[in-house]
């Protein structure tokens, strides 16, 4: 089983060996809500038998953005609807040969067959779809209004730093931050796509914003995400493009 931990009542977090990368599951009167479900093939396996053992069943999905890792699917969750955001979901279909591609020759043809089959549309749960084109275009998170949890996708982590989409369009991202801003000052938990599960999702929305103005600016952050696996050939490549 993929351990899933409640950050808040009825909102489960398992977080994957790649990446700290997170599948959120939100129940509503014993349906699950499944959000970007990842991402080894033994750990949606590993999910399936954790759902089935809180006795939880997949009404749907969503995918908060159009990346390889943010488009599984396995086929136990079952053929229910998948949503996304229009610019995703199209996304996911003319991106369709590259996704695959970045998934690795090794990866099982069932899952390969069932990655990014998404349709634009909102989930029935109680839900506030919040678009924006930061990171990749029409990315979108998800907020939970009663419980204030914002389900970020690829932003506000506490691990990586901000990874405009190519061309590394910063101004995009910088729309993005003002357009979570109000979610994040509410928010009491957020979960962002790869990293932990916090409490400070507004201290995050500021680190990011600082970031990318000292880049713009100087040229050069001491932002302390550098040091994370990753972050250092990101980080070179965000200074020469800004350079
Ligand atoms: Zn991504």
């Amino acid at each position: 089983m993929l351990a899933l931990h409640e950050v808040a009542p009825g909102v489960l977090v398992a977080t994957s060996r790649v990446m700290q990368t997170t599948s959120t599951v939100v129940v509503e009167a014993g349906r699950a809500l499944l959000i970007d479900p990842a991402w080894m093939p033994d750990e949606l396996d590993a999910l399936v038998a954790s759902l089935r053992e809180r006795g939880l069943t997949v009404a749907e999905g969503f995918a908060t953005h159009a990346h390889h890792d943010h488009l599984l699917w396995h086929p136990e969750f079952g053929s229910v609807p998948r949503w996304a955001s229009a610019r995703t979901a199209e996304l996911a279909r003319l991106e369709r040969d590259a996704l695959v591609a970045a998934l690795g020759a090794g990866f099982p043809a069932e899952l390969v067959e069932l990655m990014g089959r998404v349709d634009a549309g909102s989930p029935t749960f109680d839900v506030e779809l919040v678009v924006h084109d930061g990171h990749a275009p029409g990315h979108t998170a998800v907020w939970l209004p009663e419980l204030r949890v914002l389900v970020a996708g690829d932003m506000l982590s506490d691990v990586e730093l901000p990874l405009p989409f190519w061309p590394d369009d910063v101004p995009a991202y910088e729309r993005a931050l003002d357009v979570l801003e109000p979610y994040a000052r509410s928010a009491r938990v957020v979960i962002p796509g790869h990293g932990n599960v916090g409490t400070d999702a507004l201290a995050r929305l500021e680190a990011d914003r600082r970031y990318l103005a000292d880049m713009r600016r100087v040229g050069e952050s001491t932002d302390p995400r550098r040091a994370n696996p990753g972050m250092a050939q990101e980080y070179e490549r965000l200074r020469e493009l800004l350079a």
